[in-house]
């Protein structure tokens, strides 16, 4: 007899994948379809933060923001390695938001949302701060400075499906939902995996359609709840190298009411972004547009002493937001509050959309969306609700203020490597790096290199456990060695990892 999963999702972003962690570990048997890579979608190009949102509040998103600012202290907590707290520099400037406004806003900011271990709002003087040294001069006297996490965004979403597969969820990368239909008590899916000939015919008592800004396409495909109010709007970033020495961020007022952040990345470079456009199209087709690189350009260059130009960027990414579309004039403006969409009847297995919500939200939709179903789900005997807040996600299992302990243990047990790789492995995996490392003595250990401190050892674990299977997915998604590793050594990689996938003596991969 066909095996009837409690709960099919489709879409590994972070939504979907955050949900299947968190129901694979209620009990509930849970399939993941994702028809690319995991985080191949919106969820590995946002702007990476784990943040209350300080704009929501002109907008007067009063429980968006709050339950965002109380998330900060639960994700550092649970992933100390992928997240960090970071402080932001917002300059005040004339003309601009006044004063007082960014004090009362920061004041909430800092007293909204249950903050015990981010320090609260200071002032600087920007004479005398070193953020002062990289601003334009004459511009800017003072500026507030706050505090909110960073993420590695598309890590989190592969740690949430890493999890969700050791708590026995079903995890299929490259398989497309071709097309679902209510059969009785269940929905039986059509799915095609990449390369495969023919599909497959999956079944599932509810289904969840997380497929972010391909929402209102897989409904279409679903004959069943079409007509979703989704708001699409492309956002991008530019990467320049490093603009400035510390280890805080900027929050750039412009003229224009929006506001555009300057974020240290991936230790040499600076991230620039974002942008609000309204957006129609394939998602998977969206690009940066020239007027985007102009505006990120001007407006970091009318804030930096040095000024930021088209042929500083050395790399740039595009993502697609898939908004609840409340009627708001401008793109900017439109909500980042989520909402579950229901197409239940009685007798009729059910089917959930998600649109719209943030990272730093997830873990919240994901409860959400347990609950919202609680009643078509089976009983099973599992965690309490709640439990992804208190469990830690693979490798990130020390504590908050650990992270230099952690580096300097995998710096001792494996002497051979350099400083900088030693920070990279552990912020990457954590407490899984020593999995990733194995028994290696001495750098050839490690086996093949590809450049730029990635070895064979992290490529062979990257494929056995988080489905790696393209030198994209290890270069862009897994990582963002992309940035440093040539072309050539990037078609290496790949033929190699295609090699080793095909070959039968390799491990198998996860997925
Ligand atoms: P996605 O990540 O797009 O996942 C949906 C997945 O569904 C895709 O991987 C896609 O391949 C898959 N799929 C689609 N159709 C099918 C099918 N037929 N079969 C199988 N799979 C399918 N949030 C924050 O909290 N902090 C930020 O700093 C932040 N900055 C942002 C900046 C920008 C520019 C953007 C665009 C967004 C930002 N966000 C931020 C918001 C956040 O990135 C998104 O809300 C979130 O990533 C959406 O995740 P998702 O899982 O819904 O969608």
């Amino acid at each position: 007899m066909q095996h009837v999963y409690d709960l099919a999702i489709i879409g590994g972003g972070i939504n979907g994948c955050g949900l299947a962690r968190d129901a694979a570990g209620r009990g509930f048997s849970v399939l993941l379809c994702e028809m690319g890579d995991l985080a191949s979608g919106t969820s590995s190009r946002s702007t990476k933060l784990i943040h209350g949102g300080l704009r929501y509040l002109e907008h007067f998103d009063f429980r968006l923001v709050r339950e965002a600012l109380t998330e900060r202290e639960v994700m550092w907590a649970i992933a100390p390695h992928i997240v960090r707290p970071m402080r932001f520099v917002l300059p005040y400037q004339q003309g601009l938001r006044p004063a007082w406004m960014l004090r009362v806003g920061l004041f909430m900011y800092d007293h909204l949302g249950g903050r015990q271990r981010l320090p609260g709002t200071t002032s600087l003087d920007l004479a005398a701060d070193a953020a002062g040294a990289a601003l334009k001069p004459g511009i800017f006297s003072t500026a507030f400075e706050y505090s909110d996490c960073w993420v590695d965004d598309a890590r989190l979403v592969v740690l949430n499906a890493v999890d969700a597969a050791r708590r026995g969820a079903d995890i299929r990368v490259r398989t497309r939902v071709l097309g679902a239909a209510r059969t009785g008590d269940h929905w039986s899916l059509t799915v095609q995996e990449a390369g495969a000939a023919g599909t497959e015919t999956m079944a599932t008592r509810v289904l969840v359609n997380a497929a972010g800004p391909w929402v209102a396409n897989v409904a279409d495909l679903l004959a069943s709840g079409t007509g979703h109010k989704v708001r699409l709007v492309q956002g991008s970033h530019i990467v320049v190298p490093k603009l400035f020495a510390h280890d805080r961020a900027y929050l750039f007022q412009n003229p224009d009411g929006r506001v555009v952040f300057a974020i240290p990345y991936e230790h040499d470079f600076t991230l620039i972004g974002t942008t609000d456009r309204d957006f129609v199209g394939n998602p998977g087709a969206a690009t940066i547009s020239g007027g985007e690189v102009d505006y990120l350009c001007a407006t970091a260059s009318a804030c930096f002493a040095s000024p930021v130009r088209r042929s500083d960027i050395v790399w740039s990414y595009c993502g697609v937001r898939p908004l609840y579309d409340d009627g708001a004039s401008a793109a900017q403006a439109a909500s980042r509050e989520y909402v579950l969409e229901m197409d239940e009847a009685p007798g009729q297995p059910p089917l959930l959309a998600i649109i719209g919500g943030k990272i730093t939200t997830y873990r919240r939709l994901a409860e959400a969306v347990v609950e919202r179903l609680g009643p078509h789900l089976p009983e099973r005997q599992g965690l309490a609700a709640g439990w992804t807040g208190r469990q830690p996600l693979p490798g990130g299992d020390f504590d908050v203020g650990g992270f230099d302990t952690l580096a300097g243990a995998l710096a001792r047990d494996y002497a051979f490597l350099d400083a900088g790789n030693v920070r990279r492995l552990a912020h990457a995996y954590g407490k899984e790096a020593w999995r990733v490392l194995g028994e290696a003595t001495i750098a050839a250990d490690l086996g093949r290199s590809f450049g730029a401190s990635l070895t064979e050892a992290e490529v062979r674990y990257l494929i056995t456990q988080e489905w790696a299977r393209s030198a994209d997915d290890v270069a862009w998604r897994r990582s963002k060695l992309g940035l440093r590793l040539t072309a050539a050594e990037m078609a290496a990689l790949d033929a190699w990892m295609r090699e080793v996938i095909a070959s039968p003596q390799s491990s198998r991969p996860v997925g």
